[in-house]
């Protein structure tokens, strides 16, 4: 059964042993008593692509997974948030910076180590204000070129949605749009 240690071997609700169902064609976690069924989908995140010039701000993370590792400043999304909002939350938290979405820059999905499926939106934002500093969850932040990060980049999404902004970055640096 997909979802690993994530499935639920008691029901939350009313702590019935779960049992096993197909249900839209997938088999899913239920529960025999109160008819609970667990839904196991990815845990959906936001951040920014915020650009001084042709470098791009990455924050060095502070905590697992990958503490040490640099990142595009993205967070997951609270209960009550927009997609938008937790980007511009997670910058604020991340950078010190103020920040303006401008556009929908590109949405990946991946695995946050060891094993939660995610799906991150990233936007295309300006700065509106703020100081440049490091928040409680980054040990440092910066502008780097996206092909020179100062370190090893904590995600495969991160790793990909930078390479492409180097790309972009470079047809633009050359005057080549082709
Ligand atoms: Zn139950």
């Amino acid at each position: 059964m997909k979802g690993g240690r994530h499935v639920f071997r008691w029901c939350p609700h009313c702590r019935t042993e779960m049992a096993r169902r197909t249900e839209g064609g997938e088999l899913r976690p239920v529960c025999p008593s109160c008819g609970f069924v667990q839904y196991l989908n990815p845990a959906p995140g936001a951040g920014v692509i915020l650009l001084r010039e042709d470098r791009v701000c990455l924050v060095r993370r502070k905590f697992e997974p990958r503490a040490g590792q640099w990142s595009l400043p993205t967070g997951f999304m609270e209960w009550d948030e927009t997609s938008g909002e937790t980007a511009v939350r997670e910058a604020r938290e991340e950078t010190g910076l103020e920040v303006e979405l401008t556009g929908l820059h590109a949405v990946e999905s991946g695995i946050l180590p060891p094993d939660i499926p995610v799906l991150v939106v990233f936007y295309r934002a300006r700065e509106t204000g703020g100081l440049l500093v490091a928040g409680d969850d980054a040990a440092d932040v910066g502008f780097y070129r996206p092909d020179e990060p100062p370190g090893p980049v904590a995600f495969a999404a991160h790793r990909l949605v930078l390479a492409r902004l180097a790309e972009e970055l470079n047809r633009k640096g050359t005057g080549d749009h082709g």
